[in-house]
């Protein structure tokens, strides 16, 4: 089995001494071994970013612009490698895995020439009340941030935050999760070949109670950029908050599907499945309530049990896998609890509900309850799984006030021919994020992030550079 270092320091590999077992989810198999770290190593990779700051916060704009655009170019020509290895850990069908990577390198690319935008916006003089006084303002980096990021989207999660750190000018140490960190160890191997220097990306894998809680509190972090669990999020703010640190969470969600009495059917069953079963439901944009007008219900509900059903489940490396297997054993077992505790709610089971038949992996078939209790668990909690709850609404307003009624508020999808009546109900949804008659495509350019407890702050777009910068004035008595 391979043993992988999994610290990267000041340059330099080196092999921890808490091992992490890797494992293929579509076989149950260990992949790998990866030589993780603990809090000694996340004390030395801050120490080496504390001192590789002081040099790299005065790399101008367009230099940190270059060296995105060269990680840029490094993923794109290590493609396949890094399809191969995000398939094999995560359990994600290739097309789904090459999504990802382009994804990646579109945030790098953008990011690059935000940082090369910089260098023109620095010192822009601000209008000031008084003659007696000229003021400057400038933006620079918060100082050295942790990243913390979980095992749905790793390589994606981590450029949405790594892309924009290093624009801003920060340094980092990166924790990937120890589910899936094979593909981030392989973006970290391109990283340390793009002229980085030294002490400037650092990365440790382990543990979130060996090297997350640690990174959380170390005094040389400013700020900690964090994706996972809300139960995981709340405790990286009170650790946080000790040192006073800047926190982002991006968090859970519960986020619904409102198909209008104006959709077309077969647009409205094909958003639903993709919102639903994409990377097997573990998306905390999944959008897992589905609310239909009365007049297109039944018909929604025959259409939606059909296409589940015709979902092709199985090898992520096989042509034609519509969805994989769950990233873990943990995972699976959470979602067949899920829908164990569903199947005693009084919702109706349409379809699936079970593991796959004769398959050694984490495999669950594409699964969709109606008529669900609206104080279900079904109904109330993230289930990150394959699993969809379908429900019937009198009205435009009722199907809003139940998309609403969540603790969450990551995004939404609205269906319906009539476009007035789109962006009417758009403008009333709690989401940062609303798709009109679209799939979730998500732009480097457009925010990213979701109301209450779903996010605290936004990435992408300026606004992810923005979370990596501190504000300064300069005033100055003429
Ligand atoms: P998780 O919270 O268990 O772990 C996330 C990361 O935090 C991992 O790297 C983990 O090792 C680390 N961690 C665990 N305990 C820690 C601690 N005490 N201190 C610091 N770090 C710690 O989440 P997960 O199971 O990996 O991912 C699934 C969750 O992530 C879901 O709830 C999902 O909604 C959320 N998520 C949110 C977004 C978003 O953009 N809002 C995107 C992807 C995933």
């Amino acid at each position: 089995m391979l043993n992988l270092p999994g610290i990267y320091i000041e340059g330099a590999w080196h092999h921890g001494a808490q091992p992490l077992t890797v494992i293929n989810p579509s076989t149950g198999q260990s992949l790998a071994e990866v030589a993780g770290g603990d809090g000694d190593a996340v004390a030395c990779a801050a120490t080496a970013a504390q001192a590789a700051f002081a040099g790299w916060s005065r790399t101008t704009g367009a230099h940190r612009g270059e060296l995105l655009h060269r990680i840029a170019r490094g993923v794109e020509a290590r493609r396949e490698r890094l399809i191969e290895l995000q398939s094999r850990n995560n359990g994600k069908p290739l097309a789904e895995s090459a999504m990802d990577v382009d994804d990646v390198v579109a945030t790098f690319e953008y990011y690059a020439g935000l940082a090369q935008a910089l260098d023109r916006q620095q010192d822009q003089p601000l209008a000031l009340p008084s003659e007696d006084f000229s003021a400057r303002l400038r933006r620079e980096p918060c100082g050295v941030v942790g990243l913390i990021v979980p095992w749905n989207f790793p390589m994606v999660t981590t450029a949405w935050k790594l892309a924009p750190a290093l624009a801003a000018g920060c340094c980092v140490v990166l924790k990937p999760s120890e589910v899936t960190p094979l593909a981030e160890l392989e973006l970290a191997r391109i990283i340390a070949d793009c002229g980085l220097p030294d002490g400037v990306f650092n990365l440790v894998c382990g543990t979130g109670l060996a090297v997350g809680a640690p990174l959380t509190s170390d005094p040389r972090i400013a700020k900690v950029s964090f994706t996972g669990s809300n139960a995981v999020g709340v405790q990286v703010m009170q650790r946080a908050a000790e040192t006073v640190k800047g926190v982002s969470l991006e968090l859970g969600g519960k986020s619904s599907l409102l198909v209008l009495e104006s959709a077309e059917l077969e647009l409205a069953l094909e958003l639903a499945c993709a919102g639903g079963f994409f990377n097997a439901g573990q998306m905390c944009s999944a959008t897992s309530r589905v609310l239909v007008a009365d007049s297109l219900y039944d018909a929604f509900v025959d259409g939606v049990k059909a296409r589940a059903a015709a979902i092709r489940v199985g090898d992520p490396f096989a042509g034609d896998s519509d969805m994989g297997p769950l990233v873990n054993q943990a995972q699976y077992q959470r979602v067949l609890g899920h829908i164990e505790r569903g199947m005693h709610s009084g919702a109706r089971l349409l379809c699936g509900g079970k593991p796959l038949e004769h398959a050694a992996g984490y495999f669950i078939e594409p699964t969709v309850f109606a008529e669900v209790p609206l104080d279900s668990a079904l109904w109330r909690e993230e289930i990150f799984g394959p699993v969809l709850c379908v429900r019937r609404v009198a009205s435009e307003a009722e199907a809003v006030a139940l998309a609403n009624d969540s603790e969450f508020g990551l995004v939404a999808s609205v269906v319906g021919a009539d476009p007035a009546a789109a962006e009417r109900v758009a403008d009333q949804l709690q989401a940062g994020l609303v798709w009109i008659n679209a799939p979730q495509v998500i732009f480097p350019q457009a925010a990213w992030g979701g109301y209450k407890q779903s996010s605290l702050g936004r990435e992408l777009g300026p606004w992810g550079l923005a979370a990596f910068q501190e504000v300064k004035h300069v005033v100055r008595a003429v």
